[in-house]
């Protein structure tokens, strides 16, 4: 039986990622530091099966962090743990540059030495579009410049690079994966489609930054993971792997489309109305991926178009609201990144 780590495995990406890798046989260990964006209500699924297993550890504790990796000998590492929250980035840069650039720099200096003896083992580094910057026009290839705009984005790219000067230079076996906004069950509700959600539920309106003209290309999470895990059976090692839904909608049409399925679902109280807030200080119009290299060499494919992937988002908000009972009240309504 294969043995994989996923780190960052509470948090939303990281935690269905999971969820698909026990589903589907394999051995997990979720290693997580345990923060704000961290949800044991995203593993609850899983928590009791055999397979799977939980050690609290953050990336830059190094010397604990080596001792897991040492004696769990995976035969992948999926790089998930991250700060993840572009508003957060702005406000306070300093945790960014610890998780984001440090942790993996003590992740791959780890890495470098396991693998020496462990040949086979992958470590599948997982990234954003982000670290493109703004694509006013065309869609950014595996190749093309980094440009970040967010100290959010900034570390990421800052991160990806390390990893590849680590393929490079040391050899490891290891592969960048850069995907678009992610949506789906079990993501933090600061993030902009369980936000809309949590207040459709609760009679809010809906805050949408700026001119609500900002366009991002939109993939359900379980695209993503499926892609992730073909990315590791099948994908090159120290290349890079654009994964998207070729699907960009600007943040009012993706609105209007969820408050659309959410009609069909639910009563919507009157106070659910678009409200246009003050922007995000560098907010980026448009990001958008070429994703034809994972299309062609790996066959992959999306399966879930927008209307589907938020119907299913949007239940599974429905039928879970103890979600986000979980969740302080201040981190869902809170207002960041104007500092
Ligand atoms: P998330 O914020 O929901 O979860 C991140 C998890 O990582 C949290 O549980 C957090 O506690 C953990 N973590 C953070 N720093 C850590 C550290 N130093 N040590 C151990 N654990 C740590 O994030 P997400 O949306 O699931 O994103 C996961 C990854 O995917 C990130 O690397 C992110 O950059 C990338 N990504 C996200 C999206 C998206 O749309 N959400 C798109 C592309 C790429």
């Amino acid at each position: 039986m294969q043995k994989i780590i996923v780190t960052g495995g509470l948090g939303f990406i990281g935690s269905n990622l999971i969820n698909l890798l026990i589903k589907k046989g394999y051995k997990v260990l979720n290693i997580d530091k345990v923060s704000y964006a961290s949800n044991f209500y995203n593993t609850n699924n899983v928590k009791k099966n055999k397979n799977y297993k939980f050690i609290r550890c953050d990336l830059n504790n190094y010397k604990k962090l080596h001792n897991v990796i040492f004696k769990y000998k995976p035969n992948c590492i999926f790089n998930l743990a991250a700060e993840t929250h572009v508003d957060r980035s702005i406000d306070g840069p300093k945790q960014f540059i610890k998780s984001n650039i440090v942790g993996v720099f003590n992740l791959l200096e780890i890495f470098k030495n396991f693998f020496k003896k462990n040949k086979k083992t992958k470590l599948i580094h997982i990234s954003t579009d982000e670290v493109f910057g703004d694509i006013l026009k065309g869609r950014s290839k595996e190749n093309d410049s980094y440009i970040p705009s967010s100290p959010y984005a900034a570390s990421k790219a800052a991160s990806d690079h390390l990893v590849y000067s680590y393929i490079r230079t040391y050899k490891i076996p290891a592969l960048i994966t850069n995907c678009s906004n992610n949506y789906g069950p079990r993501q933090h509700p600061e993030k902009l489609i369980p936000k809309l959600i949590y207040n459709i539920l609760n009679n809010k309106s809906l805050p949408i930054y700026g001119k609500g003209l900002n366009s991002r290309e939109w993939i359900y999470v379980e695209d993503h993971c499926n892609a992730l895990l073909k990315i590791f059976k099948k994908g090159i090692i120290g290349n890079f792997y654009n994964i998207g839904s070729n699907k960009n909608l600007n943040n009012i049409k993706i609105t209007n489309l969820l408050i659309k399925v959410a009609k069909k679902e639910f009563k919507i109280g009157t106070n659910v109305k678009i409200n246009y807030i003050k922007d995000r200080p560098g907010h980026d119009i448009r990001y958008a991926l070429n994703s034809s290299k994972i299309i062609k060499e790996l066959k992959w494919r999306p399966k879930i178009d927008i209307n589907s992937g938020l119907l299913k988002t949007f239940l599974w908000y429905l039928n879970n609201k103890k979600y986000f009972s979980s969740i302080k009240k201040n981190d869902v309504i809170k207002r960041l990144g104007l500092k």
